[in-house]
């Protein structure tokens, strides 16, 4: 899919400015790594785009050179791709679960077999590193999985108690919602497009994406591959741009899944409202790592590393703040601080870095401008702080600080970048505070010996999702439980039960036995006078004998 150099790392130490060898060329920083145009061509023929539309084009974030050029959306085109998606809804909807279930598991299939190129562009759009872009793969194959095996469960009719026992019999039904559409960022533009996707085709709905327009090409190579796994044509339709083709889409769409910042989030969530659509919203975190006094020190070190650093740091449960117990503190930072140090920056298409580059310039302005304001209010670093233009435009040495003041932003504010602030603490019951002192409540990590001691912590932690001797994955990847944020983090769960029910409408259909025989309730009203109310009640207070549900 794509040319590459040689192997390409650095290591991330303070002040280490060894020459890059081989990566880039200095005369002609673009022809590094070349999407070629038969590569582009036929993903982008699968936008649904008019001749009014304008044009997007994509940087290549290890170089910050031109990477591809796409026609963007109108807001006719949302409503026709809309248009177009409840059209094909209403044949899927009648094809059996099975066969959809099907579809869905040899698209999984198709992303493990074809992940080199699936990989070679996200690192191309997101700038992250290979192992960090496998995750994304690792995430389709288990989301695929999973709702391919249990998601007809989840769909069946279920039975629930009559209102009147053997007369009244009950059943739920779960109904799509029509067309769903997904609204996804740039960080994880693989799992975080198909994530609600998958679910959604799988309860019989179609979906309209809209992915972010740095990240456009991932969305459709995975169009491409449900396209040949087998769903029928329109059900998934990708339509293209920025904010304004995001807003057009919840003004159609039955339901919006979004992920992206709270700030937007608090739009999408409010313009559903005023339609009384379904809205499921992943936002922000701002997530801590707690290592109790008993904790294995060199495991949490370890685990740490890619706990703030995967994906340099722009992932939503990455962990931004590290609330260390004080009797194992200097210990932990011993263990932690080195291994941060040596860590690889690098821009390959390969296994050789650690930790790859931020995705464009305003993520990098966001990192700089936290990590500034954290020391002019007095923070120290004890590991990078530099921007690493040797490497490429964006890429920013992984950052710990001590001493980060409590009103510094990087306290507070979510960095999406890798920086982690310390913490020290005298307690669990503090380190529960700090924990919770923050506006958003994502995900949480807890390191401790003592499984009983991490749950009871667990139960008082403001987040969705808590970790114990791990930093984000168990619970992420834990996808037949709900996954997503207390307080300001977001609105609704992915994943599981929850995840595929929120896509659904509950439908209940009750029927009444004996109706037409004179057995019901308005035989009984027919009565008159006190004599149904009585009857009623003595069934009622024998109900409640008998404990009924
Ligand atoms: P963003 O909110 O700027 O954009 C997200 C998406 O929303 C993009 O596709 C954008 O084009 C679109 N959009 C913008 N305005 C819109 C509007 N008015 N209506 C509809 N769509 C609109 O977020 P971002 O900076 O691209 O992504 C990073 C953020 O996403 C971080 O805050 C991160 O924590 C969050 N995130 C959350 C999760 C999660 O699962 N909780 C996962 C990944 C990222």
């Amino acid at each position: 899919m794509s040319s590459s150099s040689s192997t390409p790392s650095n290591p991330a130490g303070p002040g280490d400015d060894a020459a890059l060898d081989g990566l880039l060329d200095p005369e002609n920083p673009a022809a590094t790594y070349v999407l070629e145009p038969e590569v582009v061509a036929p993903l982008v023929a699968r936008l649904v785009t008019s001749s009014t539309s304008g044009t997007h084009r994509s940087v290549l974030p290890f170089t910050g050179a031109p990477l591809a050029s796409f026609p963007t959306s109108s807001p006719a085109d949302v409503e026709h791709a809309v248009e177009r998606a409840r059209t094909a809804q209403r044949s899927w909807a009648r094809v059996p679960v099975a066969e959809r279930a099907r579809v869905l598991r040899d698209f999984g299939a198709l992303v493990l077999a074809e992940q080199s190129d699936g990989l070679d562009l996200v690192q191309m759009e997101s700038g992250k590193s290979r192992r960090s872009a496998f995750e994304e793969v690792a995430d389709l194959a288990i989301v695929t999985r999973h709702y391919a095996v249990r998601g007809p469960r989840y769909l069946a009719d279920r039975r629930v108690p009559g209102m009147l026992p053997v007369l009244t019999g009950t059943r739920v039904h779960r109904r799509p919602v029509g067309v769903v559409g997904v609204v996804a960022p740039w960080n994880y533009p693989l799992t975080l497009a198909f994530a609600e996707a998958v679910p959604a085709l799988l309860a019989g709905n179609a979906v309209v994406l809209k992915p972010d327009p740095q990240t456009t090409l991932t969305a459709l190579w995975g169009a491409e591959l449900l396209e040949r796994a087998g769903l029928p044509a329109d059900l998934l339709l990708v339509v293209a741009g920025g904010g304004d083709v995001g807003a057009a889409l919840t003004d159609h769409v039955d339901h919006i899944a979004f992920t992206g910042s709270t700030a937007t989030g608090r739009k999408v969530a409010a313009r559903a409202g005023e339609r009384l659509i379904g809205a499921t919203l992943e936002l922000g975190g701002k997530n801590p790592l707690y290592v109790a006094a008993d904790a294995h020190v060199p495991s949490a070190a370890r685990a740490a590393v890619r706990a703030c650093f995967g994906s340099s740091g722009q992932l939503c449960v990455s962990i931004e703040r590290l609330v260390l117990h004080e009797a194992v503190a200097d210990a932990f930072l011993d263990e932690f601080v080195p291994l941060v140090r040596a860590m690889r920056l690098g821009a390959g298409l390969d296994y050789s870095a650690d930790m790859g580059s931020l995705t464009s310039q305003a993520q990098l302005d966001r990192v700089v401008e936290h990590v500034d304001d954290a020391l002019a209010r007095g923070a120290r670093v004890l590991a990078g702080g530099v921007h690493r233009a040797d490497i490429g435009p964006f890429f920013y040495a992984p950052t710990v600080l001590d001493d980060v003041p409590h009103d510094a932003r990087c306290a507070r504010e979510e960095t999406f970048g890798p920086v982690v602030s310390v913490v020290r603490v005298a307690s669990d019951e503090e380190a529960v505070r700090v924990m919770n002192d923050t506006e958003l409540g994502l995900n949480a990590s807890v390191w401790t010996r003592d499984a009983a001691r991490g749950r009871r912590i667990a139960a008082q932690v403001e987040a969705g999702t808590v970790n114990v001797n791990d930093g984000y994955s168990a619970a992420w990847g834990s996808v037949g439980a709900p996954m997503g944020g207390f307080k300001a983090s977001g609105l609704g769960r992915r994943h599981g039960r929850e995840g595929i029910e929120a896509l659904t409408e509950a439908q209940t259909v009750s029927v009444q036995r004996g109706a037409n025989q004179g057995l019901s309730l308005d035989t009984l009203y027919e009565l008159g006078g006190e004599l149904p109310s009585r009857v009623l009640t003595t069934a009622l207070d024998v109900m409640r004998r008998l404990r009924l549900p």
